[in-house]
């Protein structure tokens, strides 16, 4: 399992820093959550990780530099994310989607026209996401909650080892939030998890570190007790 080291973060927009030289470390198999008010730099940052948006310093995972390199490297690199409205194809089953994803790049016509025997990676993700017995339901007919849960899965057929998920369970239900935790945690045990959260309890039942941003620099970073007991990151949250 492979770790993410960030060193010396920056990403400037228009000449306003919106990350100021973040360092973090992410231990292989963390969930780790990122928290912070709005415009701290949470989405950058993931932004950065993944090359959507130019950086300075160093982003490693797994030792390999990812600064400077292309979306698709950094994808092919084992790295994918997740935005907060899931996009997966509507049409097609839960299935062909993580098909698809499984596919990408190969083949993917010739397994859409296959008639039987689900891939057992597939059916790995299929089971780990919970969705099995909904395999042959067109995407577009799953709840809100169960859409993130296959886009969780098709990260996991493409053998994605860094997860980055912007508010996962955003316009959840309880149980499905609870769901989700649970699945992040079983997924933590073989890959590494990064979430960015607004949702404090979710937070709490479910991270196993945390890192607080602000104003693009990294406030506070411990477990759920350190961070909360830090009068720093009361300050920001409570505004005294
Ligand atoms: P968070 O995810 O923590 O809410 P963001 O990373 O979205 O914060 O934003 C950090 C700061 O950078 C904000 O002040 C935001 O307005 C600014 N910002 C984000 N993206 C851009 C952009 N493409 N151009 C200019 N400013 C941006």
């Amino acid at each position: 399992m492979s770790g993410l080291e960030i060193r010396r973060l920056r990403v400037t927009f228009d000449g306003f820093t919106a990350v100021d030289g973040v360092d973090l470390d992410v231990r292989p198999g963390d969930l780790r959550f990122l928290i912070g008010p709005n415009g701290a730099g949470k989405t950058t940052l993931v932004d950065a990780v993944t090359g959507l948006v130019k950086a300075e310093g160093s982003a490693r995972f797994g030792g390999e530099e990812l600064l400077g390199r292309s979306v698709h490297r950094i994808a092919r690199s084992g790295i994918g994310r997740t935005f907060q409205t899931a996009t997966v194809f509507e049409e097609l089953t839960v299935l062909q989607n993580l098909d698809i994803a499984a596919g990408a790049g190969r083949g993917v016509w010739t397994m859409l026209r296959r008639r039987k025997g689900v891939p057992e990676p597939v059916a790995r993700a299929l089971e780990t996401v919970g969705l099995t017995e909904l395999a042959d339901s067109p995407a577009g007919t799953l709840a809100h909650g169960q859409k993130q849960w296959l886009e969780i899965g098709m990260l996991l057929v493409q053998d994605v080892r860094l997860l980055l998920l912007d508010e996962p369970v955003a316009g959840m239900s309880h149980d499905e939030r609870q769901a989700t935790g649970e699945l992040l945690q079983r997924i933590s045990e073989e890959r590494t998890v990064v979430v960015i959260e607004h949702d404090m309890d979710f937070m709490r039942s479910f991270a196993r570190s945390v890192s607080v941003l602000h104003a693009g620099k990294v406030l506070s970073e411990g477990t759920v007790a350190e961070v909360q007991a830090d009068p720093k990151v009361q300050e920001v949250y409570l505004g005294h």
